[in-house]
C-alpha cells in the first residue's frame, strides 16, 4: 500500500468523529475539519469518552493509557481547510447528507488540494453526482462506513467509471489495515442507499407488511429472523420501522 500517515476528515459530526478515531487508533495522524469550534469540542469529545470511544476502549481492553494518549496526540482540530488538508495523504468527506453541500465542500477541497484520493462518507449519493464538484474525477470515489465506525467492520467502498483503480485499491487496502471488512461495489445507489442499506431496508419493508396483514407480531417477526437466519437482532429490534436509518 502506498505510505499514508496524514487523514483529512471534514465534517466533525457522528460519522467524521468516529472515521477519525479509527484512524487515531490505528496509529494514523487525524486533522477532523468542520465549521465551528464548539462542533469541534464537542467531536474531540465524542472521539474521548463517547459511547464508542477512547476511553471505552481502554476499559475493554482494547487500547492501553498510552496508546489513548498518543492517539489524541495525533488529532488536530481545525475549522481551517487549508490546515486540515496541509499535510494530507488523502481526505474523507463526512458532512451532512445534502448534495449541493457536498458538491460546495469537495469544490472547496479541489481548491485546496492537488491530487490526493478525495473519499465521501456519503450514505446513497452516487460517486459521480459528488465527482462532479471536482476538476479530476478520478480521484473520488465513496467510503460508507457503518455507524459506529469504531465498532462497525462494513465499508462500502463505491467506484464510478471514472474513479482511478489506484484510489479504490487504497481505500481497500486501508481498511483492512484497519481491521474494516472492505466490499468494493459499483456506483449505482438506490433509493436506499448502496448494498447492505438496500437489502436490509427490503427486509424491513416486509417485515411492517407482516405484521400490518396481522400474520405475527413485531416480537414474532424478530424473534423468526434471528432463530430462522442466524441475525443478531430482528428488524424490529434493530430500529424501529419508520425511522430513518443511514
Ligand atoms: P452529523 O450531522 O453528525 O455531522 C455532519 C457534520 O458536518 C456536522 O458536524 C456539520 O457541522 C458538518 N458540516 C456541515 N457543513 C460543513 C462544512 N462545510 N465543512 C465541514 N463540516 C461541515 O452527520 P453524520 O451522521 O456524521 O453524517 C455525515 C455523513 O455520513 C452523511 O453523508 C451521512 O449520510 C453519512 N452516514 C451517516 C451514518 C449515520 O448512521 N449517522 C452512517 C453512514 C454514513
Amino acid at each position: 500500500m502506498q505510505d499514508i500517515d496524514n487523514i483529512a476528515v471534514v465534517g466533525g459530526g457522528v460519522m467524521g468523529s468516529g472515521i477519525g478515531q479509527v484512524f487515531l487508533q490505528n496509529g494514523y495522524t487525524v486533522s477532523v475539519r468542520d465549521i465551528d469550534a464548539d462542533i469541534l469540542e464537542a467531536a474531540e469529545e465524542r472521539i474521548r469518552s463517547g459511547n464508542y470511544g477512547l476511553d471505552r476502549a481502554v476499559e475493554g481492553g482494547y487500547l492501553t493509557e498510552a496508546e489513548r494518549a498518543d492517539a489524541l496526540d495525533r488529532l488536530t482540530l481545525t475549522t481551517d481547510l487549508g490546515e486540515a488538508v496541509e499535510d494530507a495523504d488523502l481526505l474523507v468527506e463526512a458532512v451532512t447528507e445534502d448534495l449541493s453541500l457536498k458538491g460546495q465542500v469537495f469544490q472547496a477541497v479541489d481548491a485546496v488540494t492537488e491530487d490526493i484520493p478525495l473519499y465521501s462518507n456519503t450514505s446513497g449519493f452516487s460517486v459521480a453526482s459528488i465527482a462532479n464538484a471536482v476538476s479530476d474525477p478520478s480521484r473520488v470515489a465513496v467510503a460508507h462506513f457503518f455507524n459506529p465506525a469504531p465498532v462497525m467492520p462494513l465499508v462500502e467502498v463505491v467506484q464510478s467509471e471514472q474513479t482511478d483503480q489506484a484510489v479504490v485499491d487504497l481505500m481497500e487496502e486501508l481498511c483492512e489495515a484497519v481491521g474494516k471488512e472492505p466490499v468494493v461495489i459499483d456506483d449505482a445507489p438506490g433509493e436506499y442507499g448502496f448494498v447492505a442499506n438496500r437489502c436490509y431496508a427490503a427486509m424491513r419493508e416486509e417485515a411492517r407488511k407482516v405484521v400490518d396483514e396481522g400474520v405475527a407480531t413485531e416480537e414474532q417477526v424478530d424473534t423468526a429472523m434471528e432463530e430462522g437466519y442466524n441475525l443478531p437482532v430482528g428488524p424490529f429490534s434493530l430500529a424501529g420501522l419508520g425511522e430513518e436509518w443511514d
